[in-house]
């Protein structure tokens, strides 16, 4: 049986590592190549291991790569990622990926740390003509709210299915958008995070007239 072809993986820097909530990190570490927001590397500990993917969250003016992960308790590589501190090493990949921000009109629309490439894009410079659809479980779970809420005003939209909050929207984002008419359909839709909420909002989206060709997604798997 063919086998999968690994990524080559580099040696990369830690420069930072900050616990933004509990069990949810942001690490940043040297930047060495040229990146599009919007795209993933593939990061490990060692050389020898199978490498997880982590869509970049920095914008490609800066001279660090950043990356927003949740640890899962039971998983191989978070628990340990997140042990790391500046100075310690970690592998990474050059990026790649087909999930690309561009300056044109779009509806950004994420579950929990989905929203990692948008950050990218944003910071890149890619906001003008964008609303971002965020979901999180509680109101505490929107990252990098600050800096959506001050960039995007009212085309920042969140959707909290435990608890509610001023200004945030009670339920899934897939009800909301069920209710809408009219959705626009000659801009893009990107699409990125769980699998269950990407496949759901592509179907809602092709039921209500959206083109195939202008949706996008990436499944965190
Ligand atoms: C394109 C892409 C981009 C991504 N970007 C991000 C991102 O920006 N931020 C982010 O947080 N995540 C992202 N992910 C998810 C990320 O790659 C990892 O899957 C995640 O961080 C968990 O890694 P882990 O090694 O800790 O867990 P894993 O070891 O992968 O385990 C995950 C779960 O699977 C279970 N499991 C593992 N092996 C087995 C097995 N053999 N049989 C049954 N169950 C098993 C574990 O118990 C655990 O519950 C992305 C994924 C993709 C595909």
């Amino acid at each position: 049986m063919p086998q999968r072809k690994q990524k080559e993986l580099f040696p990369a820097k830690v420069l930072t590592k900050e616990e933004i909530s509990p069990g949810v990190f942001t690490l940043c570490t040297e930047r060495t190549f040229d990146f599009i927001p919007g795209q993933v590397v593939a990061v490990a500990l060692t050389a020898d291991e199978e490498p997880r993917l982590y869509s970049i969250a920095s914008g490609n003016n800066t001279g660090h790569i950043r990356i927003l992960f949740d640890i899962n308790p039971a998983g191989s590589l978070t628990p340990r990622l997140a042990q790391l501190n500046p100075g310690d090493e970690l592998m990474m990949s050059e990026p790649f990926g087909r999930f690309l921000g561009t300056k044109d009109p779009a509806w950004w629309i994420a579950t929990g740390t989905g929203v990692a490439p948008f950050i990218s894009m944003s910071e890149s410079g890619l906001i003008q003509n964008k609303k971002l659809i965020h979901g999180a479980r509680t109101p505490k779970e929107f990252w990098f709210s600050e800096h959506f809420s001050s960039s995007l005003d009212d085309n920042y939209v969140r959707f909290a299915t435990r608890e509610t909050a001023p200004g945030i929207r009670s339920g899934r984002l897939t009800q909301w958008l069920k209710e809408q008419n009219n959705l626009p359909n000659n801009i893009k839709y990107y699409l990125c995070g769980n699998a269950n909420m990407v496949v759901d909002v592509r179907d809602i989206l092709v039921n209500k007239g959206i083109p195939y060709d202008n949706i996008i997604a990436e499944i965190y798997f």
